[in-house]
């Protein structure tokens, strides 16, 4: 059920000051509107997209770029930072047994790097997909290897997808990969990188657009944080409250809808609307009374992926010119990493050193997950020195930063769940809104996040009657889009198929 313009908007409690809830926040008091902001983190603002300080170095929880097709959100951060958004050049390329690989591939790029003897393994594993395919893949691996070989598929697309879904290409679905590589042929993309180019692409201005967003984005020069520390100085000065160190552990409600929440120091807040950026399986287990065991199993059914970074100081200036590099070497761990100085070289305290990320994706309770900090500093140490980037000397500190429920997973059922959970609130807590990544289990970038917590806002605020779950993954409001062509537009999460054991 959408909101009017009734007594919700007396007081609105926000939960979560990431980039979701402190956009509805910020945008409701624009509109005048009395807010407060509950945030469990006693430090850091910005959620997924903090950016955290230690010892003078800034990093960021995986590199965020700025950039979205929606110019209203280009606008707001142009709004809120001014010109302390830098523009800055894209460089990003896959590391795989000491070579650099461009990324996206270019095929002579590739070739070259590969060396005669593998390209020709390559090109032979290619030919023998292309005569003898598996027929009807059913697996990711199937799949890539039907159209590039088994070859490529093992040097480009095995190692990285395991790493990060944590589950073997040979578990994962094909139509994950026939919705993410579509399009992309083996035979196109020699063609291309083999005769010149023509001028002109026939899109008009969209290859321009496009080239642009793959090779240029904004970054805040003090990282993503700077963002949503300076959206919450513009709340405090004009009133609005975001509370600290508050983690909400109750929703209390009543027959009509939620009336107040529950922290975990015992306060309760009242409010006449709600917005939650929460984890959706957080929020309704939070629910008091309890939901109906059938929205209750819904929630619990939800999955995520979780995530680690290893910021290491190296007493280098320069180590690599990337942004980030993708780790395809099978023998290491880590999945990627981040060189923060390129990102904006204001994020270093000392720029005779480097601070780079290391991202190891992961479970909750894993082994790297409940593994010692000094044990994951050593760890990162030593894969960085395996992979020939410095010497484990060269290390002068190091810091360890988990997040939890990094990435929403979509499996088969997911959809399934969340439309349990949305019919469930709409009708019994009708004031009670969902935005954001978590908070509406999309596995969005942060514009998405930003656009779902304004048409949120403005449904409070003025009665909009808008409806949040129709802005899709790139940001835009499609009033005439269904669910399902709103999911299959965005970004996708590989599914583990059902194998009999
Ligand atoms: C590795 C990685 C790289 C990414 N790269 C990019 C990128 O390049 N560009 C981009 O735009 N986006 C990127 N994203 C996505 C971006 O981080 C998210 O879209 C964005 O942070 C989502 O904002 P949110 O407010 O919806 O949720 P969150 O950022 O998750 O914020 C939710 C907030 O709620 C708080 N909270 C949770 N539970 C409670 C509780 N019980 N009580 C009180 N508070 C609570 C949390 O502490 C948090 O502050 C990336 C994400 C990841 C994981």
């Amino acid at each position: 059920m959408l909101n009017g313009p009734g007594s919700q908007r007396d007081h609105v409690v926000v939960m979560g000051a990431g980039p979701a809830g402190l956009t509805a926040a910020y945008e409701l008091n624009k509109h005048g509107v009395a807010v407060t902001v509950l945030e469990q983190d006693p430090k850091y603002v910005g959620g997924i997209a903090r950016t955290v300080e230690h010892n003078g170095y800034r990093f960021d929880i995986g590199g965020h770029r700025f950039f979205s097709k929606n110019q209203e959100v280009e606008d707001l951060w142009t709004e809120i930072l001014g010109e302390e958004m830098l523009t800055r050049g894209r460089l990003s390329r896959i590391y795989y047994r000491g070579r650099y690989f461009d990324y996206p591939l270019k095929a002579t790029n590739a070739l070259l790097n590969l060396g005669l003897l593998e390209t020709a393994r390559c090109m032979s594993s290619y030919a023998l997909a292309r005569v003898s395919p598996v027929r009807e893949p059913r697996t990711f691996e199937d799949w890539v290897s039907n159209q590039f070989g088994k070859r490529l598929f093992e040097i480009f697309f095995k190692t990285y997808t395991e790493k990060v879904w944590g589950i073997p290409t040979s578990e994962l679905s094909a139509d994950w990969a026939a919705q993410r590589i579509k399009g992309l042929d083996l035979f196109e993309v020699m063609k291309n990188a083999l005769l010149p180019h023509r001028n002109g692409n026939g899109n008009g201005d969209r290859g321009a657009v496009i080239k642009t967003l793959i090779d240029q984005f904004r970054y805040p020069r003090l990282g993503p944080g700077q963002m949503w520390e300076r959206v919450v100085e513009l709340l405090s000065e004009s009133g609005a409250h975001v509370r600290m160190g508050e983690k909400i552990v109750a929703i209390e409600r009543d027959g009509s809808g939620v009336t107040a929440l529950r922290t975990e120091g015992g306060e309760s807040v009242p409010g006449t609307g709600f917005i939650s950026s929460l984890p959706i399986r957080k929020l309704v287990m939070a629910l008091h009374p309890a939901a109906p065991d059938e929205v209750l199993a819904a929630a619990k059914a939800l999955r995520y992926r979780d995530f680690l970074t290893v910021a290491l100081v190296i007493d280098r200036a320069e180590m690599f010119p990337d942004n980030w590099v993708y780790i395809h070497e099978p023998g290491v761990k880590v999945g990627r990493l981040q060189n923060f100085k390129n990102w904006s070289p204001h994020m270093v305290a000392d720029g005779s050193k480097t601070c780079i990320g290391l991202e190891y994706f992961c479970f909750e309770g894993d082994g790297l997950w409940s593994a010692d900090d000094a044990d994951l500093v050593k760890l990162a140490t030593s894969e960085l020195a395996e992979l020939g980037m410095c010497r484990p000397e060269e290390v002068v500190d190091g810091v360890v930063v988990r997040v939890p429920k990094a990435y929403p997973v979509y499996d088969d059922e997911y959809q399934r769940h969340v439309a349990t959970i949305r019919d469930y609130l709409g009708a019994a807590v009708p004031n009670l809104h969902l935005v954001g990544r978590n908070g509406m289990h999309k596995y969005n970038n942060q514009d998405h996040s930003m656009m779902t917590a304004l048409v949120v806002a403005r449904n409070i605020a003025t009665g909009a009657g808008l409806d949040p779950w129709k802005v899709n993954t790139d940001a835009e409001y499609h009033e005439e889009a269904r669910d399902t062509e709103l999911e299959r537009s965005g970004r996708q999460a590989p599914r583990r198929l059902e194998i009999a054991s």
